[in-house]
């Protein structure tokens, strides 16, 4: 055997006895409420397709005719050949939904994160980060070099403390906007207040906000009516509620400006494929001509808590579409999505380190192609599960422990 395959083993070992290891299930079907994944048939409610974008009719038709158009691969970087009108009217687009001067399109939210964190600070500056934030803003900051400041989750004493201590030329306040794993809001308002105090600037990454938080979809900034001045540096992601790929920097003129001439994940990579950004124009508009998606996903959010709290469920404090159960141990997670599983229940059980250790949990999350009875389904399902759990002393505790 190899010394590379001699070094991993141990690790790979490790994983599997903490109950960590991760398997990939493969899915069969267009992503959905109702998918086909591992040879059968289940309801699903673990995508980040909150609007149920991603197999929308027309948004499918966009990227056949786009293709038709432009053909697949965009060829270049965008600052080589790579620009297609596509890329530039979905920019715009994007410009005019979040209400900032420009918008700037990324391949991915986790390059658009690496990107503008680095192209904005340097080994001399400061970043401060929710302990919660994605992993890409976290490596961000390890790639500019710049040192970073983590705060506890949503914790803006603490974050005023650090900043009043810092004598770093720039400070960099970045923060989730609706925190992936536990749905719940950044306290932006106060942050926004904060980061102006001490000359900081914020860069918030709405992700899972965005196309689904605030009356026109343009995200947690739009719900909690935040300016340009307030959030200077906006991310969005396109891969989520919009149902597409890809991701975007809204901003100011310079601050666009500045990430073409600086960003190396914009800079050295190949444009999306202007087919993609075609679609992601037309999975704007369909949002904007179909606000039942928003209202029947608030509904639903209404309904799972509701009927989960009758169960008597520990529910996060989120009124966003993910809704986690926290329930502790990992291995008591992994089984218990297994059991949905075997009730033709899709759960994904999220485990460190993509959450903090002895916090793993059923990330549930709601999509506007839910039916109500698909969401009563989920509530009986889980009830049953969580019944024959009680029956199980261990299984109890650890539930109990859980939030
Ligand atoms: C998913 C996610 C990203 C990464 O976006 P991709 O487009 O999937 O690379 C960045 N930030 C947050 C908070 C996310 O949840």
């Amino acid at each position: 055997m190899s010394s590379l395959d001699d070094a991993l083993k141990p690790q790979l070992y490790e994983r599997r006895a903490q109950q960590h290891y991760r398997r990939r299930r493969i899915l069969e079907s267009p992503q959905g409420t109702h998918v086909r994944i591992d040879g059968r048939s289940c309801l699903s409610f673990c995508s980040n397709d909150y609007l149920g974008m991603a197999n929308h009719p027309e948004v499918v038709a966009a990227l056949r005719d786009g293709a038709t158009k432009y053909g697949v691969g965009s060829g270049a970087s965008h600052l080589v050949c790579g620009h297609s009108d596509a890329h530039h009217d979905l920019e715009e687009a994007l410009a005019s939904l979040t209400g900032r001067p420009r918008a700037l399109l990324f391949s991915s939210g986790y390059m658009a994160n690496m990107g503008v964190i680095a192209a904005l600070t340097n080994r001399h500056d400061t970043i401060f980060e929710d302990r919660l934030n994605h992993a890409s803003l976290l490596d961000g900051a390890l790639l500019s070099r710049a040192r970073l400041q983590r705060y506890a989750h949503g914790s803006v004493a603490q974050l005023d403390a650090q900043l009043s201590q810092s004598t770093s030329q720039r400070k960099l306040v970045v923060s989730d906007g609706v925190f992936s794993m536990d749905g719940d809001l950044a306290p932006l308002t106060v942050l926004a207040q904060t980061a102006q105090q001490h000359d900081a600037w914020l860069m918030v990454d709405d992700a899972h906000g965005m196309a689904v938080l605030g009356p026109s979809g343009a995200g947690v900034c739009e719900q909690l009516a935040l300016s340009l001045d307030e959030v200077p540096i906006l991310v969005g992601t396109l891969g989520k509620g919009f149902g597409t790929f890809g991701a975007f920097v809204a901003g100011s003129e310079t601050l666009i400006e500045a990430l073409i001439q600086q960003a190396h994940t914009y800079i050295y990579t190949t444009a999306l494929p202007p087919a993609v950004a075609h679609a992601t124009r037309v999975s704007l508009r369909c949002l904007q001509e179909e606000p039942w998606r928003r209202s029947h996903l608030r509904e639903l959010i209404d309904l799972f808590r509701s009927g989960a709290a009758a169960l008597g469920l520990a529910l996060a404090d989120s009124m966003t579409p993910i809704q986690p159960l926290i329930v502790g141990d990992s291995g008591h997670a992994l089984a218990l999505s297994e059991q949905l599983l075997a009730r033709g229940i899709l759960i994904a059980a999220i485990r460190p380190p993509t959450v903090p250790v002895g916090s793993a949990r059923l990330r549930i999350t709601l999509s506007a192609e839910h039916s109500e009875a698909d969401v009563t389904r989920l509530l009986e399902v889980l009830g049953d599960v969580m019944d024959e759990m009680h029956g199980d002393a261990d299984s109890a505790a650890a539930m109990a422990g859980g939030s």
